[in-house]
C-alpha cells in the first residue's frame, strides 16, 4: 500500500525520546527551549512553540485582541483548523475563495467581504506555496487588518528570497504527525512582534507571568499573577526532542519532497485533464501534492479504483462554510472557485519515504483510471 502520507522516524529521533525518558523531565524544559532555539535560528526571528498548529493560531489571534464577534478573512478550502481557532477565540471566520491555480487566498474576493468588524486575515499557504502573498500584505495593509499566517503546510518554503515566518506580521506552523516536520504532535508562533510573543509566552501556561524563564531552567513559579486567560498549550520535552531531531534532517527532507513533486509534475506536464495546482518546487517545500481533475464526475470511484491498485488518496479539503457549525451561522456566502474545483481535487500520495518508482506507478494510474472516471 503506498500511503496519502505518514511521518519519517529514524533512529536519531528514537534515540532523542529515549533521553529525555531517561532524565524523567518531561513537561516543558530543557529540550522546548532548545527547539525553540534552533527554530529560531531557522528562521532568524523568535520563535514560540506551543502544543500543536492549531494552539499556534489561536494564540496569535488572542494575542492580537481578536475575540467576541471580530471578523477574520479566511480561505473555506483548508483544514477545519484554521476555522476552529478563529471561533476558538470568539471571533467570526469569513469564508473567502481561492485563486484557482494555487488554491491560495484571492484578496480580491476577501476584499468584498470587508466589514468595520474586520480586524485580521488568514492567509493558508495552502499545500506549501504561498501563492501571491505580497498582494495579501498590501491588501490588509491598505485596510489596516493585522496578518496571520497558517503557514501550516509551508515550512521552509522560500518566498521572495526569505523564508516563510522569517518576514511580515505572525506565521504559525504545525509539527504534526505528517507535516514537513514533526515533532509528534506540536506547533510554533513565529514573529517580530515582542508585545504578541510575550502574551503567548504566558498564555500557553495557563496565563501564568513568566513562568516559561522558570520552566526552561527546569522550575516553575510557585508566586503569579494571572491577568489574561490562558490556556494548557505548551509542548512537552519529548515533542521537542523528536523536533529538533527532525530540523537536522530537514534539508534532506525539504529536497527530497520537492524531488517527489517535480516528478509528478513531469508525468502531468501534458495532460490536459490532470492539472496540478501550481508551484515552483526549487523554493517551495510541498506538505501535500493536489491535481484537479477536469470533467471527474466520481472522485469516491476513482479512489476506490485507485484503492484497488494499493493507492491511496485523499482531498483537500472539505469547505468550511458547508459545515453546519460554520455554515448556518450566516448568509451562506457563493464561493465560485472554490465550489467548482472542490469536487475535482484529488491528493497524491507524499511523504519523505516514497521513491521516483513509487510516483510514477502512482502517475501512469491516475492517467489510466481518470479517462473513465
Ligand atoms: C495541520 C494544519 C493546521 C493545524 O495544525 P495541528 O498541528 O494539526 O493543530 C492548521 N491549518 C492547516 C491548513 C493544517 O493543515
Amino acid at each position: 500500500m503506498i500511503r496519502l502520507s505518514k511521518s519519517s522516524i529514524g533512529e536519531a529521533e528514537k534515540q532523542a525520546v529515549m533521553g529525555v525518558l531517561d532524565r524523567e523531565f518531561l513537561g516543558m524544559g530543557e529540550e522546548v527551549q532548545q527547539f525553540e532555539e534552533v527554530l529560531t535560528k531557522f528562521f532568524g526571528r523568535p520563535t514560540v512553540c506551543v502544543v500543536n498548529g492549531t494552539a499556534a493560531l489561536q494564540l496569535a489571534l488572542q494575542a492580537i485582541g481578536i475575540g467576541d464577534s471580530d471578523e477574520v478573512l479566511v480561505q473555506s478550502l483548508t483544514y477545519v483548523a484554521s476555522f476552529q481557532a478563529i471561533s476558538a477565540t470568539g471571533a467570526i471566520p469569513i469564508a473567502c475563495d481561492v485563486n484557482s491555480e494555487t488554491l491560495c487566498l484571492d484578496w480580491k474576493d476577501a476584499e468584498k467581504r470587508i466589514t468595520s468588524r474586520t480586524k485580521a486575515v488568514m492567509p493558508v499557504h495552502f499545500a506549501g506555496g504561498v501563492g501571491a502573498l505580497d498582494g495579501i500584505y498590501a491588501f490588509a495593509a491598505n485596510h489596516g487588518l493585522r496578518v496571520i499566517e497558517d503557514a501550516a503546510h509551508a515550512f521552509g518554503t522560500e518566498y521572495q528570497g526569505k523564508i516563510v515566518g522569517g518576514f511580515g506580521d505572525i506565521a504559525c506552523f504545525s509539527f504534526d504527525g505528517i507535516k514537513n516536520i514533526t515533532s509528534g504532535e506540536g506547533g510554533c508562533i513565529v514573529t517580530e512582534d515582542e508585545d504578541v510573543l510575550q502574551k503567548v509566552r504566558n498564555a500557553r501556561l495557563l496565563g501564568v507571568e513568566n513562568d516559561t524563564g522558570k520552566r526552561f531552567s527546569g522550575g516553575r513559579s510557585w508566586k503569579f499573577d494571572v491577568t489574561a486567560q490562558g490556556w494548557r498549550y505548551h509542548m512537552s520535552n519529548i515533542m521537542a526532542a523528536i523536533g529538533i531531531e527532525q530540523l537536522k534532517r530537514f534539508p534532506e527532507i525539504a529536497s527530497q519532497r520537492q524531488l517527489l513533486a517535480r516528478h509528478y509534475d513531469s508525468f502531468f506536464a501534458n495532460h490536459v485533464q490532470i492539472q496540478p495546482i501550481v508551484n515552483d518546487y526549487e523554493k517551495v517545500i510541498p506538505h501535500i501534492y493536489v491535481v484537479c481533475i477536469e470533467g471527474l464526475k466520481n472522485r469516491k470511484a476513482l479512489q476506490e479504483k485507485l484503492l484497488k491498485k494499493g493507492i491511496q488518496t485523499g482531498y483537500h479539503y472539505q469547505p468550511n462554510h458547508w459545515l453546519n457549525f460554520y455554515g448556518s451561522q450566516h448568509d451562506m456566502p457563493f464561493l465560485p472557485v472554490t465550489e467548482d474545483i472542490f469536487p475535482k481535487l484529488l491528493s497524491l500520495p507524499l511523504h519523505h519515504d516514497l521513491s521516483e518508482i513509487d510516483i510514477e506507478y502512482v502517475s501512469n494510474n491516475i492517467i489510466q483510471l481518470s479517462k473513465l472516471s
